[in-house]
């Protein structure tokens, strides 16, 4: 007899860019950062593969926020399994219909106003496909809202640009647009909805909620799991900046990990804004508490393959190098890697620029010695066996001339180490700001940025192939894909280049 299908009341999904089939980190990442300059048929095939979903819809794999939403309203709204579903952009119609209450939407970069993907726009045609993809997932939910009258509350670490584009939110049928973490507030939101209530427009929580977080039910896109919430050292760009962290228990992520494995995921990202500072109290790390859940996690059987996220520069330098090559050998697991990357946010070469523009980035050590701090943080990782993935913001209010030249100064001292850099575009996350647009785009862009933006660009044409090698590598993909990949990169930086020479002589040289 066949089986019935499933009538959920819950609906959890995520744009295509967070739902496609990736090995590792980096491959989510660019595919983020993609627009519709790639064709479509490349990014479905390669960049961006379908994920797996069961007979019933599930996704074999969700973005990890679904996954929370849905341990989290499972335990506290006592709902099954059945009745909530994580599912992807392309099984939706099979479950939409007139049993569901709710719909939830999750998207990094809804608008296409994320920081480093705006950057993308601005050397490249067309649109972002987390954009496109989001839209056109949104236009199918509002179609079946318009028959079957459920609600849509939309979530995830871009809903900030709903917020912020209401016109936009109303044309995609949102009816809630919720700001923050989950399980202090959302389950209560949730509870209301069933029972018939329309809450307000628009959420925000302010608290992490940690000591809330359950265990994933089912796998997490890419096996990221959370090491901790938050980061708040104040950086007005970044949505962190305000939260203070605070780190999830190491069972929960045990548990996850695990959960993982179970499910056919080897492979793991250690998710933090700073996993140096995995059970530290305030700016201050704790090698120990890290260390023991680095010791824990390796013996989980059938993980193979463990990577990192983002580090601070000011938490890195507070551990000596014994501890950091002791860091590395725990990170180390069967499936070896030579690019253990962490990405790390310069900012700027003007430590007193960086200060003025995040409150905490250089505590506990002085604004001053920023430019020494980043070249020691680059030797002193490199030597310890990880490879430095470096950022920079090009635009940061306040930024004079000066601080362009000496960031090309300290630029031009990296890219003689092993390392890549990416140079990203500031665009405001504060609401108020976002108003007065302070954004900096190519309309603002400067012959002396553009030659800065160039000498990182030219570092990562050499170093970041190997880099995408090596990881496909260790988290499992084949020798064949890997190489299409690589002719696919050649292209692109064959057409990078020639977006460099178009550009230049067109900048001015000052603003
Ligand atoms: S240090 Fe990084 S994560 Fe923390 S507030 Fe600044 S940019 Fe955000």
């Amino acid at each position: 007899m066949a089986k019935k299908p499933l009538k959920p009341s819950i609906i959890l999904v995520s744009d295509r860019t967070l739902s496609g089939k990736y090995n590792i980190l980096f491959e989510g990442i660019f595919a983020t950062m993609q627009t519709t300059h790639t064709p479509e048929l490349a990014m479905k095939m390669l960049v961006s593969p379908k994920m797996k979903s069961d007979a019933d819809g599930r996704a074999w794999q969700a973005a990890l926020g679904l996954r929370r939403i849905e341990a989290s309203l499972i335990h506290e709204l006592d709902l099954s399994e059945d009745d909530i579903v994580c599912t992807t952009p392309e099984r939706l119609g099979d479950l939409l219909g007139d049993h569901v209450k709710l719909v939830m939407v999750s998207s990094s970069d809804p608008l296409g106003m994320g920081m480093s993907n705006t950057t993308t726009t601005c050397f490249w045609d067309g649109q972002l496909y987390t954009k496109v993809w989001t839209d056109k997932m949104m236009q199918q939910i509002k179609q079946a809202k318009d028959k079957f009258g459920f609600m849509v509350l939309a979530g995830g670490a871009g809903a900030w640009q709903w917020a912020h584009d209401k016109q936009t939110a109303e044309n995609q049928g949102i009816d809630i647009v919720y700001e923050g973490y989950f399980e202090t507030d959302g389950p209560k939101l949730v509870r209301n909805i069933l029972n018939g209530k329309s809450p307000e427009a628009h959420y925000i929580c302010n608290v992490c909620g940690v000591d809330k977080v359950r265990p994933i039910k089912s796998a997490s896109l890419m096996g990221i799991v959370e090491l901790s919430r938050g980061c708040g050292k104040g950086c007005r760009f970044c949505t962190m900046a305000k939260h203070r962290m605070e780190h999830v228990d190491t069972d929960t992520i045990l548990s996850d990990i695990e959960i993982n494995v179970a499910n056919g995921v080897h492979s793991t990202v250690v998710g933090s804004e700073d996993f140096f500072r995995y059970g530290g109290k305030g700016y201050k790390p704790n090698f120990a508490a890290l260390c023991g859940l680095l010791g824990e996690m390796r013996k989980i059987k059938g993980l193979d393959f463990a990577q990192i996220d983002h580090g601070n520069i000011s938490t890195i330098l507070q551990f000596t190098n014994d501890e950091l090559k002791e860091i590395r050998r725990l990170m180390s697991l069967t499936n070896k890697t030579e690019y253990l990357w962490v990405n790390m946010g310069i900012e700027s070469a003007n430590g007193k620029l960086v200060e003025a523009n995040s409150s905490g980035k250089i505590v506990p050590f002085e604004a001053d010695n920023w430019y020494e701090m980043v070249l020691d943080v680059a030797d002193k990782m490199i030597t310890c066996g990880f490879f430095p993935v470096f950022s920079i913001v090009l635009g940061l209010p306040g930024e004079t001339v000066a601080d362009i030249e000496l960031t090309k100064k300290l630029m031009g001292e990296l890219v003689q180490k092993r390392c890549v850099i990416f140079p990203i575009f500031y665009e405001p996350v504060i609401a108020d700001e976002v108003l007065t647009d302070t954004r900096f785009d190519i309309n603002r862009m400067t012959q002396r940025h553009l030659d800065l933006y160039i000498m990182c660009y030219e570092q990562n044409f050499k170093n970041v192939p190997p880099m995408y090698w090596d990881n496909q590598r260790a988290g499992g993909v084949s020798w064949a894909k890997r190489a299409l990949i690589l002719a696919l990169g050649k292209t692109e930086v064959a057409a990078w280049r020639k977006n460099f020479k178009r550009l230049r002589g067109q900048l001015p040289q000052e603003q």
